[in-house]
């Protein structure tokens, strides 16, 4: 916990309101309301504007104002999203939410004047909204930098320039990566979404990341050259604050009871996140190579995340007389305790970026199953340039998967672990006073207090 670089207690207010308005999934959610709490603690009052849709739970943050918009979701055919409708669903509520949001924000600011509007960076259409209204804005990218020259790269629309952005570790990304990116889960608006994020990221005022510089030093400098505004690495911001209060599903803390019995460095933790699906084929293919690996599993399978099915239906015969006691499987878990608990030995992931970093920073090895957008990069990076983890396309067969698993845990495993130690004090140094994160945070902090009012 790295509250040194904070006030622990009741914070001095410095006057100056900031409104911020978080992309309605989890794993933006999570970050922004982490970024709340840390410039909380910096003297700032703190405004969410949130959707209905995915509204946060305001009695864990009694601390903030909160004020909902309608996205009008409910209203579309996007009622139920998935991965094949994210895309889709995100510009909807871009266009959708513009009247309601500038209504919104219009009314705080007749009451009280703003200093800033923090928002998510994919809510490319509230650049224009903070113009209209004189305000600033600073954005908030919830994905590892990396990613941001590859989505350059998908905006000028030449498939060979990330090669010459960032040389030395991007090339290492296959063809394969390349087409996750770009195609993986759904086409449809990707291109739109991408393109206006990447623009209106540009005429904001500052990017915040969640990441510190060390991790992506190659990406901070070409984002550095190329966008002509400040980047604010501030640090994995789940050191700060945990992402449990802002959940949206239950945590079933049953899953720290099951790994309290499990010896140390013994247990696969899966988990795909909290949006993508997959095909009955598939899981099939899964539990079946967490059987045949041998090995004792803790496994998050989200309700609904299977399709056909509600839960678990779709689990084939004979796999829990095979497995026994050595699996765990739950609805939600709490994660980030999780991956910190002494019988995690790896974790089997989707790559999502909070669940990359989560695992970074309590130095866990990844078996790295990327489906799409950055998570193919954070993947790369994971396996090729920091070597803690093994790629495993989800496809696979149950019997090589089966024998991956069982080699990670058992024999590349423990040199993985050693890195991936390293790697967790590289993050605690640079959270501390005179490390970079701890500098970008007190930069941050001016810069916005450099802003009027
Ligand atoms: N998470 C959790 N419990 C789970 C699975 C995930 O609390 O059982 C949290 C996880 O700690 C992370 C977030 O959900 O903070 C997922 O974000 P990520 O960027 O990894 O993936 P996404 O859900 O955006 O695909």
């Amino acid at each position: 916990n790295h509250e040194s670089a904070l006030e622990t207690v009741e914070p001095r207010s410095n006057n100056r309101r900031l409104v911020l308005f978080p992309l309605p999934f989890q794993g933006h959610i999570n970050p922004m309301l982490q970024l709340a709490s840390i410039l909380y603690t910096k003297g700032f009052k703190i405004i969410i504007i949130h959707t209905d849709f995915n509204s946060p739970n305001q009695s864990n943050y009694p601390q903030f104002t909160f004020r909902s918009i309608s996205d009008g979701l409910s209203k579309s055919k996007d009622g139920s999203l998935n991965l094949e409708t994210t895309n889709h669903a995100i510009n909807f509520m871009n266009k959708s939410c513009i009247e309601p949001f500038t209504v919104c924000l219009a009314k705080l600011l007749e009451v009280e004047p703003v200093t800033c509007l923090i928002s998510d960076a994919l809510w490319y259409f509230t650049q224009s909204v903070a113009d209209s209204l004189k305000l600033k804005r600073i954005v908030i990218r919830t994905s590892s930098m990396s990613c941001i020259p590859v989505y350059e790269a998908f905006v000028v629309g030449e498939k060979s320039y990330f090669k010459t952005a960032i040389k030395e570790e991007l090339a290492l990304m296959t063809e394969k990566d390349i087409e996750k990116v770009y195609k993986g889960g759904s086409e449809k608006g990707k291109e739109e979404l991408i393109c206006n994020m990447i623009k209106e990221t540009k005429a904001a005022s500052g990017i915040i990341f969640n990441t510190f510089k060390e991790l992506e030093e190659p990406a901070f400098l070409a984002i550095s050259q190329d966008f002509q505004i400040p980047s604010f690495p501030i640090g994995p911001f789940h050191k700060y604050f945990p992402a449990s209060s802002s959940s949206l599903l239950e945590q079933d803390r049953s899953s720290i009871l099951w790994l309290d019995k499990q010896p140390v460095s013994s247990v696969v933790y899966v988990s795909f996140g909290s949006i993508a699906q997959m095909g009955e084929a598939e899981f099939t293919e899964m539990a079946w190579g967490l059987a045949n690996s041998k090995q004792r599993f803790l496994w998050v399978v989200r309700p609904g995340s299977v399709s056909g099915s509600q839960w678990l239906e779709s689990l084939p015969k004979g796999f829990k007389e095979e497995v026994g006691e050595r699996g765990c499987i739950v609805k939600w878990a709490p994660q980030q305790e999780v991956l910190a608990h002494q019988a995690i030995g790896c974790f089997w992931t989707h790559n999502g970026w909070n669940s990359t970093l989560e695992s970074i920073c309590e130095g866990v090895p990844m078996i790295c199953s990327p489906c799409s957008y950055d998570q193919p990069i954070n993947a790369r990076y994971a396996t090729d340039v920091w070597k803690i983890g093994v790629m495993m396309d989800k496809k696979m067969k149950r019997e090589e998967t089966g024998i991956s698993i069982k080699c990670i845990m058992e024999k590349e495993g423990s040199e993985m672990r050693e890195r991936s130690k390293s790697l967790q004090e590289k993050v605690n140094q640079s959270m501390q006073k005179g490390g970079s994160a701890y500098q970008s945070l007190d930069d941050l902090v001016d810069c916005i207090l450099s802003f009027s009012c």
